[in-house]
Order: structure tokens, then C-alpha cells, then sequence
């Protein structure tokens, strides 16, 4: 194919890729050559017996693989965000292809040999704190990878850590099918208790399965929330309910069940090559919190008092659901409706009074405000940048020196062909070794689009959750491309986006930027008090949801013997032995729990965001203890931690933007989880 646009350079504006000219069958041959350049580029770097040096070594392997990483960031951005049956077959043909590449050069021994005589060596090379950084973390990770096991375990390796990619992108593939295929159709009797933003998605969804005229809900979670907290019908909310938390698990050709079984099997067995006693041992020996015992330490310090709360909680729904005649126990499908009632009950606040004032455009100003006043980035919106879905919108950003930064791309609605959730990624990272290269990243949303789309509370938060992440990648001023912007440990990446979900709560944005979307008027006052003091209502039920799920992570990940486990058993006695209310449920159970399945990167990871809100809830307690929100020296210290990437040590990082430790005071107060007694 002579017409392959990965072939050429691309003449798109700030090299953006030329998305109306990539075709589905571009990718194989496009992945086929990228592997085979990479290999032949590690090749030339094992293939002299000069004595090694950082820059034929070390920077060599960091420009290797331009080809791939760039087909790669198209390939996989796309399948997330927009994908067909095409792109879905090619994915799970490449998958475990492309993991035996990258476990190849994790494995080649003449690189390993390089890279472990310049280890050797570092004190002497003269290398800067970046330098020193990146030759560490590469050995690190070819260790890791198993570059000191014998040659037999080598190959089992390579075939676990391929047979992983496969299921992996099966596990993904069977979630969708379930949150695009189950709907409830509704007719209007059906539809009581619903307020027009999700009458109006629940009617667009009936409309683009062609059932125009009546109301589809589907498995998404922007459409089984809503239609949870609001639906008067009981019935409904069970079926709903029931089908919500069992996507992924079912009989048949589409069950996650045995793919979780295999996948926890292989990981333990990657970790007992590796001479670990179980996979999250292994994996968290390379994480800011370097144990189980000090993930498990965390997470329990929070479900006591959570549970606590929790049960607080259910006696106020309980009491309310008795008054309105039912006489039965609080189910898990009754917890969002009548924890519902109850917020517009002691707080006067209505989810359905609050949405029209947070239009989401306003709100995309209200991030891109923030980001100018702490940071001193601007954006501007561009028309003409090829996108690759119409809804698609594009702006470029600059620095206060009116300098180009990087490229901005907002995917914000929900549609077929979509993961669920919100996620940030790039299609290109930022770097200065061969010259300046500006990043390009997305944030992906899944709101339910409107005219205007109205965004509930927690949307907004999320909006800006994935701008933080999206700033860390645009910030980021490293030299290096795989130190750049969010390349950082797992459970200190969650730091820069959680921080930056402070100030949208901040008074001082909603005053601003939450305006009703017919009047324009701002956020009434009283209205607005009542939204922040509502902000720890809930938080035992938020608090166990979240928890539940990251111990039955770490509990999976420490099974030393895995094989063979039955899943529904284990997850019965674990919730038993931890206590977990019956009238929650998880967040995520394990046959749609993506995290940790549909790929490994939060495998043993989920309490990251726990973690990283300990960071979070005490690093913004410095600009509010500082009584300014935008404390200049506060602020440029926070830009240093959004620029630095990966070049120094993430504690030493946030060291030096609080100037001491954090504590989890910060982190229990901003949840209520204090003083329950
Ligand atoms: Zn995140």
C-alpha cells in the first residue's frame, strides 16, 4: 500500500495525524513495520562491542520505536474513543503481538548487557539528575521485566506476558458489548421520577437504536446512575440494578469470569518467576507506597470510619423509606433514590434544580480560567484541526509567553463505540531530546449530549479530574520522552488531576462559571452554600464503594496459588470477612472491573486514587491555609510537580512543593469520616 499515511510525514497543522485519511487497514502493515524498525534500531544498538556510553545506549533506546509509538497512540486512542468491528479485530490480533515485541527488547540480552555495565558505572558517567533518573528506571524495568531469569524462564515469560495481552483486550471488548447491547426500553407510563436531562438522553438513546418515540437506558454509567437515583420504580431499578452489576458475567461465549481466573493465575506466576511471593508484592515494590501491608494499612484506615458513616447513612434512608411505605430492608437499588430524597430533604438540594446551572461549555471556561491563573496557560479554540468525530473539539494551548504548548482535544459526549468512563491520553508526548516536540492530548468524557449538555456536580468534577491529567501531559518540560508529563508511578499520577477537582469546587469558580443556562444568571447564593455543605452527605456510601473494591484488588493480587479460584466464592467471603454492607455494592465487581482487567496498569492499583487523595486533600490544604487559591508561590511550586514528569522521585517531588510529609488529616476531614462519635 503506497497511500499508508504512518508512511509519510504528516503536513497537518502542529502534525496532528490526518485522521480523514487513516483507514482501518492502515494499521496492520503500519504496526508490522514499526516493530520491524524498532528491532532493527536495538539491533543497531547491541551491535558493536565499543564500550557503552549514555548516549549510544541509554538515548538510542529513547529515540527507537518513533514509527510504532506513533501508530500505536493512533491505534489505541481511536479504539477507546470511537471503534468498530474493525478496529476491534485488529486490536485483538495486535494486542499479543505487540507485547511480544516489547517483551523481546525487554529480554534482549545484549541491550541488558549495555545498560547493566553503564548501571554499573553510574557514579562515574557524570550524568545529570534526569540522566541519572532514566538509566535507573530503564534498568529497573528490564530487571523487572525478567532480564536476570535463565533463558527457559525467559520464554515463559514472554508467553505469559503475551497470553495476558490477549485477555486482557477480550476482557475489554466483552465489558462493551454488555454496556452497548443490554437496554431497558421504556414507554412513558415507565418514566416517573425522571428529570428532563435524562427523559431527554433516554430518548436519544431510544433514537439512535432506531426506537425513536420511546426511552432506552442503557448499562453506561452515565445512564444507570440517573436513572438509580431517580426512577420511582422499584422494579425497575432492580432490573436495572441487576444487570448493571453483572455486566461482563454471564454463561456463554462473552463471560469475563474465566478470563479473570487465567489472568490472576499468569500474573502470579509472572510474580513467583520474579521471585516475588504474589503479583501485588511485584507490583508494588515499584510504587510510592513499595508494600501491600501500607496499601492495606491505608485503605482500612478509611473503611472503619466509612462504614460508620455508612450506617449512619442507611438509618436516614431507612427512616425516610419507612415514612414513604416501604417496609422492607434498603436494597442496594434503593440506595441512590432515597440517599436522593434524603440530600433534598436536609440539604434542600435537587439534583434536577442544580444541573442547569452547570452548562458544561461554561465549565471546559471555568478549567481553562483555572489553568490560566495558576499556571499562566492559555487556550484557544481551532476549527480548523483535523479531529476524528465531529463532536470532537480541538484548541491549541501557549504558555504566558504566548509560546505554543501543545494541542488540547476534547471528546466529551457518550456514544456506541465508546468506552465508558472518563479517561485522559496522548497522541504524542512532549520531549526536547532531538529538538522541542509539543505534546497532543485528549480527555474523554462520556456526558449525555444535550442542547445545551448540562453536567451534574460530580460530572464537573470529573471534567476537571481528566483536565488535571491533561495538564500534567501539556506541562510537562522534560527532555526525555519516556519521562514525560503523566509517565510517572501509578499511585502519584492520580495527584495532578485530583488536585486540580479542588478548585472546581472552589466558590470563586461556581460563583463565575455555574450559571443557569436559559437566564445566565450565576449560581444563587443560597444555593450555592447548600451544594458545598452537601459535600460530605453520602461520603460513607462513596467511601465503602470505593474501598470494597480496592481491597478486593489487593486481596485478588495476593493470592499466592490463584489457579483455579472461584471467583463468586472468593468475592462472597471477602465481603463477608470485611464487612461490607449488603445494602452497597462495589463499585466495580470483577467481571467489569477494567482497571484491574482490561488491562494491567491498576492491577494491585486501584487504591492509587486513594492514595493520591491523601496527596491531594493535603496539598490543597497549603493554598487554602495560605488564604489565597491562587497563592502565587504555592502555585509555581504545584507547576514544577505538573512539569517534571518522572525526572526526580515523586515524594521528593511533593516534599518540595509542601515542604514536609503529608498527612491524612486532610483527606478524613474533606470525606467527614472524623469525629463520627
Ligand atoms: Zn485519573
Amino acid at each position: 500500500m503506497t497511500d499508508n499515511p504512518f508512511f509519510e510525514a504528516w503536513t497537518t497543522p502542529f502534525g496532528l495525524p490526518p485522521f480523514d485519511r487513516i483507514r482501518p487497514e492502515h494499521f496492520p502493515l503500519a504496526f508490522d513495520r514499526g516493530m520491524a524498525e524498532q528491532s532493527a534500531e536495538i539491533a543497531a544498538i547491541t551491535g558493536t562491542t565499543a564500550t557503552p556510553s549514555f548516549a549510544d545506549t541509554i538515548e538510542a533506546l529513547e529515540r527507537s520505536g518513533r514509527l510504532l509509538d506513533r501508530v500505536s497512540r493512533v491505534f489505541f486512542n481511536l479504539d477507546a474513543s470511537n471503534t468498530n468491528d474493525a478496529l476491534e479485530a485488529i486490536a485483538r490480533d495486535y494486542a499479543p503481538r505487540l507485547a511480544q515485541h516489547r517483551m523481546r527488547i525487554a529480554l534482549d540480552e545484549g541491550l541488558f548487557a549495555r545498560i547493566a555495565d553503564l548501571y554499573a558505572r553510574r557514579g562515574t558517567l557524570a550524568l545529570a539528575e534526569d540522566q541519572m533518573r532514566l538509566l535507573e528506571r530503564h534498568h529497573l524495568r528490564l530487571v523487572r521485566s525478567g532480564a536476570l531469569l535463565g533463558s527457559e524462564q525467559k520464554a515463559r515469560m514472554a508467553a505469559l506476558v503475551e497470553r495476558l495481552a490477549v485477555l486482557h483486550t477480550l476482557f475489554g471488548q466483552n465489558v462493551l458489548h454488555d454496556e452497548r447491547d443490554w437496554q431497558l426500553v421504556l414507554d412513558e407510563v415507565d418514566l416517573d421520577g425522571l428529570p428532563d436531562f435524562a427523559r431527554i438522553a433516554a430518548a436519544q438513546a431510544a433514537e439512535e437504536r432506531g426506537i425513536g418515540g420511546r426511552w432506552v437506558v442503557t448499562l453506561a454509567r452515565s445512564a444507570a446512575e440517573p436513572f438509580l437515583t431517580f426512577s420511582t420504580r422499584r422494579d425497575l431499578r432492580r432490573t436495572l440494578w441487576e444487570a448493571w452489576t453483572a455486566r461482563g458475567r454471564h454463561e456463554g461465549a462473552r463471560d469475563n469470569a474465566p478470563l479473570i481466573r487465567e489472568i490472576v493465575a499468569l500474573r502470579a506466576e509472572q510474580a513467583r518467576l520474579l521471585g516475588y511471593d504474589n503479583f501485588a508484592a511485584y507490583r508494588l515494590d515499584d510504587s510510592m507506597a513499595k508494600t501491600a501491608d501500607a496499601v492495606e494499612r491505608l485503605l482500612l484506615q478509611v473503611w472503619e470510619p466509612a462504614k460508620d458513616k455508612a450506617r449512619d447513612e442507611r438509618a436516614k434512608l431507612e427512616a425516610l423509606a419507612r415514612a414513604e411505605g416501604l417496609n422492607e430492608a434498603i436494597e442496594p437499588w434503593d440506595w441512590r433514590y432515597y440517599a436522593e430524597k434524603v440530600r433534598q430533604a436536609e440539604y434542600d438540594l435537587d439534583e434536577a434544580e442544580v444541573k442547569p446551572y452547570f452548562v458544561l461549555d461554561n465549565m471546559v471556561e471555568a478549567a481553562f480560567d483555572v489553568a490560566r491563573r495558576l499556571f499562566g496557560v492559555s487556550f484557544t479554540k481551532r476549527t480548523d484541526l483535523p479531529v476524528y468525530h465531529p463532536d470532537v473539539r480541538a484548541w491549541e494551548v501557549r504558555d504566558s509567553a504566548g509560546d505554543h504548548l501543545g494541542i488540547f482535544l476534547h471528546d466529551n459526549f457518550a456514544r456506541a463505540g465508546k468506552q465508558s468512563g472518563a479517561w485522559s491520553s496522548r497522541y504524542r508526548d512532549q520531549e526536547t531530546l532531538d529538538g522541542a516536540v509539543a505534546p497532543i492530548v485528549v480527555n474523554n468524557n462520556n456526558f449525555a449530549k444535550g442542547a445545551p449538555t448540562l453536567l451534574s456536580f460530580d460530572d464537573a468534577e470529573t471534567l476537571f479530574h481528566e483536565f488535571g491529567h491533561g495538564l500534567h501531559g501539556l506541562l510537562s518540560r522534560v527532555r526525555y520522552r519516556s519521562q514525560s508529563g503523566t509517565a510517572v508511578r501509578q499511585d502519584f499520577v492520580e495527584f495532578p488531576s485530583q488536585i486540580f477537582e479542588h478548585w472546581m469546587s472552589a466558590p470563586e469558580t461556581l460563583r463565575n462559571y455555574a450559571r443557569h443556562y436559559q437566564t445566565g444568571e450565576p449560581i444563587p447564593e443560597a444555593l450555592l452554600r447548600r451544594l458545598l455543605a452537601a459535600r460530605t452527605f453520602n461520603q460513607g456510601f462513596a467511601t465503602v464503594e470505593y474501598t470494597g473494591s480496592a481491597l478486593l484488588d489487593l486481596e485478588l493480587h495476593r493470592e499466592v496459588r490463584p489457579e483455579g479460584l472461584d471467583l463468586a466464592r472468593f468475592e462472597a467471603e471477602l465481603l463477608d470477612r470485611i464487612g461490607m454492607p449488603k445494602e452497597i455494592g462495589l463499585r466495580h465487581r470483577p467481571a467489569h472491573f477494567q482497571h484491574l482487567f482490561a488491562g494491567g496498569g491498576y492491577a494491585a492499583g486501584y487504591y492509587a486514587y486513594l492514595w493520591a487523595e491523601v496527596l491531594d486533600a493535603d496539598g490543597f490544604a497549603a493554598f487554602t491555609e495560605a488564604g489565597d487559591l491562587f497563592d502565587p508561590a504555592l502555585a509555581a511550586r504545584l507547576k514544577d510537580i505538573y512539569s517534571a514528569g518522572d525526572t526526580r522521585d515523586p515524594m521528593e517531588l511533593y516534599r518540595a512543593f509542601r515542604g514536609r510529609d503529608p498527612t491524612i488529616a486532610a483527606l478524613l476531614e474533606q470525606r467527614g469520616l472524623t469525629a463520627c462519635q
